[in-house]
């Protein structure tokens, strides 16, 4: 039987450059002690404190069918929350609630994009990006961002990429990279967004773990309030990525048809789900602070390390969990000397070619082992670097 296209070509085909991951894993498998600093999940579980809230809620009986858009008060804290800390006016009526951060990223393409349209993402960019937007129906078409200038996009590549567009999506604290968006950046984006008339669809997932600069919400923009999505999660901010509990934030109208896409597709969030993420927001921001700590050192630990060599070059390792080096000085692809390391040392990152194009010649190293542990890989990592360098000098 026949499948439809939309489902066969999902993932676009061709080499992902996830090969050294599925070796990593098999390695695992087999028995070997690999450091694994591939994926973005904590190294702590969901706190005892938000499974308590969880399991009272379910046992006081919110295990039926939740109302579709979430419950008023997750709504209303998630619209309190965000008004806070942008200063946009919002209200429950700009938020639903939806099972992660990534079915909120596919219900935003699905607002906005028809069949044909396309929809840009920047490249490095976070793995499922693509395959979400085909998901929607879009074409997904790549912008390329560059190492020069630390990954920060340029509007003006944007705007060069934005025939037949009519969305964007952006993501700040970024992951691959760790790099935040400035103001300058952010200002660019939202003219071109003006400029060529597109949606911006802002996954702030990491919105929580800025560890020099700030995180700035393009909704917050002038005249962006009507043209933004925003993506949100309790995923990152309150090591809650089981749970599946996330948001889209944007204008009513959206929202409203928004309700209409959950009601056929997802049907909603467990209250006890909700209820549990209520409580997790509203334990305040020292406990969001106590869940990002660990990155914030060991991300004070990476640059400590990484300027007493000069072979790798940090990407500024500005939030989220993840830092991207800089490896071309050894003369190998990302890809080369992720399967290398991981052969001689034991050590499993992800090459940069696995984000796209643009970080090729680099690594991500998931900040997410404990910190003795991870320094000691660090400096494993910058070690082997060096001798590829000498030997490729050498030759
Ligand atoms: N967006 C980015 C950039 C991510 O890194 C992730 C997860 O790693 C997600 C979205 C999806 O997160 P979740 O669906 O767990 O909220």
């Amino acid at each position: 039987m026949k499948l439809s296209q939309r489902i066969t070509q999902l993932t676009g085909g061709g080499s992902d450059g996830w090969d050294v991951f599925y070796r990593a894993r098999r390695m695992m498998s087999e028995g070997h002690p690999i450091t694994e600093l591939t994926i973005g999940e904590h190294d702590i579980r969901t706190d005892q404190a938000i499974l308590d809230a969880m399991d009272l809620s379910a046992r006081q009986g919110n295990t039926g069918y939740a109302i579709v858009p979430g419950n008023d008060l997750l709504r209303d804290t998630v619209a309190a929350r965000v008004q806070a800390r942008t200063g946009v006016p919002t209200s429950r009526n700009n938020v639903l609630i939806t099972p992660g951060g990534q079915s909120a990223l596919f219900a935003a393409h699905v607002a906005v994009c028809d069949p044909g349209d396309v929809g840009l993402y920047l490249d490095p960019y976070y793995a499922t990006y693509p395959g979400t937007i085909r998901g929607a129906g879009a074409t997904a078409r790549a912008v390329q961002t560059w190492a020069a200038d630390a990954f920060q996009p340029r509007a003006e590549d944007i705007d060069a990429a934005a025939d037949g567009a009519v969305s964007l999506l952006i993501n700040t604290p970024n992951n691959p990279t760790g790099v935040v968006y400035s103001r300058q950046t952010l200002k660019g984006i939202a003219e071109v967004c003006r400029k060529r008339d597109l949606w911006l669809i802002s996954d702030e997932v990491y919105d929580t773990q800025v560890w020099d600069g700030v995180h700035i919400s393009p909704r917050a923009l002038p005249g962006m309030s009507d043209r933004t999505l925003v993506v949100g999660s309790m995923s990152k901010s309150h090591a809650m990525t089981g749970s599946r509990c996330g948001w889209v934030v944007g204008p009513e109208e959206v929202i409203a048809h928004l309700i209409n896409l959950a009601t056929h597709t997802t049907y909603g969030v467990p209250g006890f789900i909700q209820d549990a993420a209520s409580f997790a927001l509203n334990a305040g921001t020292d406990f969001e602070e106590e869940i990002a700590a660990p990155f914030r050192r060991r991300r004070a630990l990476a640059v400590e390390i990484l300027s007493a060599q000069n072979t790798i070059g940090l990407v500024p390792a500005q939030g989220a969990m993840y830092l991207m080096l800089d490896i071309r000085a050894t003369g190998l692809s990302g890809e080369a000397f992720a399967n290398a390391l991981l052969d001689t040392h034991e050590i499993a990152v992800m090459p940069g070619e696995s984000f796209g194009k643009a970080a090729a010649g680099h690594i991500r190293v998931a900040m997410t082992i404990e910190d003795e542990r991870f320094a000691a890989a660090l400096k494993t990592i910058c070690d082997f670097a060096a001798s590829l360098a000498d030997s490729a000098a050498a030759e």
